[in-house]
């Protein structure tokens, strides 16, 4: 399979993809048909064996062995049998866990998985420079990256997160990460002034010559990487393989996905397994008060001219959805001179319209909904009190949208809601809407609440980050990513 730009002027093995990153014509790397795959091909694979079967016919220059061997070591490193296990909470009502890996949350997902594809990229072009991962996160991706990358040879990986945009477990998460190639730095800005800074960074010929003369080359780990997306995909195949075996729905019966989004690169893997051939009937594209894509799935305008909120759902606080270039790419039937056009529109004036008849072509897969935080709170505690499930403050987003969903559209056709995080990564609101006292409770110990309340096993992974030593401190301006970057580069 070649990869080309969504601004049409480059293309790619997959391995040259993932390793580039961006495309240098500034574009997103799409592949350039979408593979028929059949579900049924899976059923009763373990997760791994799954995700490598789907990861290969999009990376044939890999080959499914040795897929297999890399999805077998990354989701060894999950504490749930299965790797993304399919939960049922009620009648057509279903949670798709992704959040049982090192990290607890979706983004494990790939980051396990992406330093194998991106070693072997290297391996396999030849690439003699040491690979320099930079990251922008709202807060999850910058930890399963550094987790991902940690001590891998022949990499190294700083991460850039807003200083006052992250949850207190996030941040500690984060500052206590260990590796001897690994470099976190917060930035006094919001995500994406980190998102940003972090594209000028890639884009920066003189950093770049100063990084060859030391052999280092940057490459990157947000999902604007195809290497991020190709791992997500699996999952919506299995998902579907799993309900079908649990007797949940007969093979062929179209389904609902509901996902709480942010850089759209989780419901874009669902949209890809769509093209693939995977019956689903729609999308709902959940957003909490940053409701940029709602408003645009709405009335075809994207605009992000708007204020910009610190919610209760960090990893979702985007105004500039990075993926859905792609799907414009899809929507404009591959014209990559419209998509250059909405592109330059975005940067000019903030805004883009792409027209009332592709809008309604949208409308049809893809629905959108949004929530503030006290409908999130207000979900949680009606998942606890009606079916004793436990959702975090993302997913809870996902939860809303699709009772918002079907009250509007009245499908009630089964639907999995995409659980993005553990509930004890945002314990202090989690433990809130479930009516808990937080009052006067450290982080932790509204951890142990919740588990008291809940039943929940609260995570190893948690209660070990209360006495890890930080070991990263460093604070930078938004101007100053660059210098913040060579200081600890040792450029
Ligand atoms: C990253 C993240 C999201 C948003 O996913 P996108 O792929 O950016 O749309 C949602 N929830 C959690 C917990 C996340 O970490």
């Amino acid at each position: 399979m070649r990869y080309i730009s969504t601004r049409g002027g480059a293309e790619a093995s997959g391995a040259r993809a993932i390793l580039t990153g961006l495309a240098p014509d500034g574009g997103l790397f799409v592949p350039e048909r979408f593979p028929a795959f059949d579900w049924k091909t899976l059923q009763g694979l373990r997760y791994d064996a799954r995700a490598a079967a789907v990861m290969a016919t999009y990376l044939g220059d890999y080959g499914e062995e040795i897929l297999a061997d890399f999805t077998r070591k990354a989701y060894a490193r999950f504490d749930e049998n299965g790797a993304a296990p399919l939960k049922r909470i009620a009648d057509g009502l279903y949670a798709l866990e992704l959040w049982h890996g090192p990290t607890l949350a979706f983004k494990d997902m790939a980051l396990t998985v992406l330093p194998y594809l991106l070693t072997e990229a290297q391996r396999k072009t030849g690439s003699e420079d040491e690979i320099v991962i930079l990251v922008a996160t709202s807060g999850d991706t910058g930890k399963a990256a550094l987790e991902g990358f940690k001590d891998v040879p022949g990499t190294r990986c700083a991460v850039y997160y807003p200083e006052r945009g992250v949850s207190n477990m996030q941040k500690r998460q984060m500052a206590t990460q260990e590796g001897e190639n690994v470099h976190v730095i917060a930035v006094e800005g919001n995500f994406d002034d980190a998102q940003t800074g972090v594209k000028a960074l890639f884009a920066d010929a003189e950093l770049a010559a100063e990084m060859a003369q030391k052999h280092l080359a940057f490459s990157s780990a947000n999902s604007i990487n195809i290497g991020r997306l190709l791992p997500q995909v699996a999952y919506y195949f299995s998902a579907y393989a799993d309900m079908v075996e649990s007797g949940g729905i007969r093979p062929g019966d179209e389904i609902v996905f509901c996902v709480p989004t942010g850089n759209f690169g989780n419901i874009l893997a669902g949209i890809y397994a769509r093209n693939m051939g995977l019956p689903i009937k729609r999308f709902v594209c959940a957003s909490n008060k940053n409701r940029v894509l709602a408003d645009f799935l709405h009335t075809g305008v994207y605009d992000i001219n708007r204020p910009f909120y610190q919610t209760d759902s960090p990893s979702m606080d985007i105004l500039i959805s990075s993926n859905l270039e792609r799907l414009l790419f899809e929507l404009a039937d591959r014209d990559a001179e419209q998509v250059n056009a909405w592109m330059a529109e975005l940067k000019r004036a903030g805004h883009y319209d792409i027209g009332a008849e592709k809008r309604a072509k949208l409308a049809e897969r893809v629905y959108g909904a949004w929530c503030d935080a006290a409908s999130g709170a207000e979900i949680i505690g009606d998942l606890f009190d009606q079916y004793g499930y436990v959702s975090d403050t993302h997913s809870a987003v996902g939860f809303r949208a699709l009772r918002e969903y079907r009250a509007a559209t009245g499908d009630d056709a089964p639907a999995v809601v995409v659980s993005t995080a553990s509930p004890y990564k945002f314990a202090r609101d989690v433990g809130n809407a479930l009516g808990i006292i937080t009052e006067g409770l450290d982080d932790f110990a509204v951890c142990d609440a919740i588990a008291a309340r809940t039943g929940l096993p609260l995570p190893a992974r948690i209660t070990a980050l209360k006495d890890a030593p930080a070991r990263h401190s460093r604070v930078c301006s938004v101007s100053n990513m660059k210098e913040a970057l060579r200081a600890e580069l040792g450029l």
